[in-house]
């Protein structure tokens, strides 16, 4: 029998198709059998255009149930869904399109001529456009198209998905993902986090990335719906619709910002029973600030494009500020040290973790995938975490931004922490700058809570009653703004390469 996830979802869809799927950000309904309809089209026009089983389909448009509907055509014709970033520019197309070798491109209306001479750099069939409901060429095609009804035959191994990593250490790296990987993910989540057929999720995520796609919409593709979807985060938006939904799932900037919209109340999240966050760390204290103003806990989880989720803190049970929670069902997790030898419990190591979300490799990186696996299938997520006997695991930082001073480890999220607290601190990133003596020299920025701003030696003294004088920054440069992704994680890299030069030799 097929494995497709395109099966397990169709499967659970409601008997009665008219029922409402999701609602698009203009107010209009779309329901199940609008959604399958298209999704029967758009297989029909890419498989015209010659895509078979295991060939890329690009996609980079705006966030539309059409991006659904383009993403469950590819599962249908066992094909491989490759979004990418609406943010990214024709360079950086141009590098995912050489990389992946899609046989279709699916852009914007307004990008289609320079998209067609990327793709004909970089020998892709078939540039299509898709607009908004009902405008582009892939909409005209599908028009006219028989809608198709057969559903590809695939095993749990055949790849669903090649899903790009948000680029915060280096060059993103293509995730495979298999339909096995996603269909027992989404499974997982929709049990854990309790879902039920009355449940409306909230949707202001980017539909590129795994938390937007590969966690909210399969949860609800396998619950019988109901989305309603934002077309990005905008507190007023999500404010007015929040009476209307059960879940929401954000990134920590989410949070930070309804927090500091005067109209976010209990009154606001009556009808709410959950709100998730990842993707970047949720600090301990916009979790309490968030309890304090409407009573509820968020459930911080974690996760990454090559694993889907692998912790998540209980529906039902402790909702630990700054913990991830247990493992979900399935997956395993372990601290080690570089060589992979297991640390004992509490001790901060590199987090491995095995099961059936983890990916099947990096796509055209056999040693890069190679070098991340352990002989017995853990995959070296790089991030450092520590595991407690209690099963909670707790993210202490990537290990790629741990800083060594003088020989001694510092976690920036530990000075962080400390420092954040200041009264005068609105945000603070810590990380490390290359220094003539010790290696590297503990650095921040800083974004003032205030217009009076800061004083740098003053929080440099006092942070020296702290901690150890080798984890007190030695430079703070004041920052109007973090610079952040679409998904709200901090840029260190870009950081450390804009500061490195002014801090040339430590002397300044
Ligand atoms: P790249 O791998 O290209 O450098 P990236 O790691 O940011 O980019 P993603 O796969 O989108 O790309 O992000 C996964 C990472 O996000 C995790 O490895 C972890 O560092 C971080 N992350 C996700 N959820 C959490 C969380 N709840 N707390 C702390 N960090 C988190
Ligand atoms: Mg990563």
């Amino acid at each position: 029998m097929s494995e497709n996830l395109l099966l397990e979802f169709i499967n659970r869809f409601p008997a009665d198709r008219s029922a409402p799927f999701l609602t698009e950000y203009d107010g209009s309904d779309v329901s199940f059998a609008d959604l399958l309809n298209r999704t029967g089209r758009y297989a029909s026009v890419l498989a015209g255009h010659g895509v078979v089983k295991g060939d890329r389909v690009a996609v980079q448009v705006d966030k539309s149930s059409d991006v659904i509907a383009l993403y469950l055509a590819c599962l249908q014709l066992g094909a491989i869904h490759l979004p990418l970033n609406t943010a990214y520019t024709g360079d950086e197309i141009a590098y995912f399109l050489g990389d992946a070798a899609p046989r279709v491109f699916v852009c914007r209306p307004d990008r289609f001529e320079t998209s067609q001479t990327l793709a004909g750099q970089n020998d892709v069939a078939a540039v299509l456009t898709l607009g908004t409901k009902g405008d582009g060429s892939l909409n005209d095609e599908a028009a006219s198209a028989a809608a198709r009804t057969d559903i590809a035959d695939v095993t749990s191994d055949d790849i669903a998905a090649i899903l790009y990593t948000s680029g915060t250490t280096g060059r993103s790296k293509g995730a495979m993902l298999s339909h096995g990987n996603l269909t027992s993910n989404a499974l997982t989540l929709h049990k854990a986090w309790g879902f039920k057929p009355d449940d409306v999720l909230l949707h202001a995520l980017p539909l590129f990335h795994t938390h937007g796609l590969f966690v909210a919409v399969n949860i609800m593709l396998l619950n019988g719906g109901k989305i309603i979807l934002l077309s990005k985060f905008d507190a007023d938006d999500v404010i007015e619709r929040l009476p209307k939904s059960t879940v929401l799932m954000g990134v920590p900037t989410f949070y930070t910002r309804l927090l500091a919209h005067p109209g976010f109340d209990r009154d606001v999240v009556s009808n709410m029973r959950l709100f998730v966050s990842g993707s970047a760390p949720l600090l301990a204290e916009t979790h309490d600030q968030f309890f304090e103003r409407t009573g509820l806990k968020i459930l911080e989880r974690y996760g990454m494009t090559e694993t889907c989720m692998n912790t998540s803190n209980p529906l039902d049970g402790e909702r630990r500020p700054g913990a991830v929670g247990p493992t979900l069902p399935g997956i395993e997790a372990r601290v080690c040290d570089k060589d992979g030898n297991i640390l004992p419990h509490g001790e901060i190591g590199v987090l491995e973790v095995r099961g059936p979300n983890v990916f099947k490799g990096y796509w055209q990186m056999p040693e890069k995938t190679a070098s991340e696996f352990r002989a017995d299938g853990f995959f070296i997520t790089g991030d450092l975490a520590t595991l407690g006997d209690d099963g909670y695991v707790t993210i202490v930082g990537r290990d790629k931004d741990l800083i060594i001073s003088g020989g001694f480890n510092v976690y920036p999220k530990e000075v962080e922490e400390i420092i954040g607290d200041y009264a005068e601190v609105g945000e603070i990133a810590v990380f490390g700058l290359p220094h003539p003596d010790f290696g590297e020299a503990v650095a921040a920025v800083i974004v003032p809570a205030s217009a009076s701003g800061f004083d740098e030696q003053e929080i440099i003294k006092r942070t020296q009653d702290k901690l150890a004088k080798f984890k007190v920054p030695k430079r703070i440069w004041t920052i109007d703004e973090l610079p952040r992704n679409t998904m709200g994680k901090v840029q260190k890299a870009q950081l450390r390469t804009k500061y490195a030069e002014t801090f040339k030799g430590g002397k300044n």
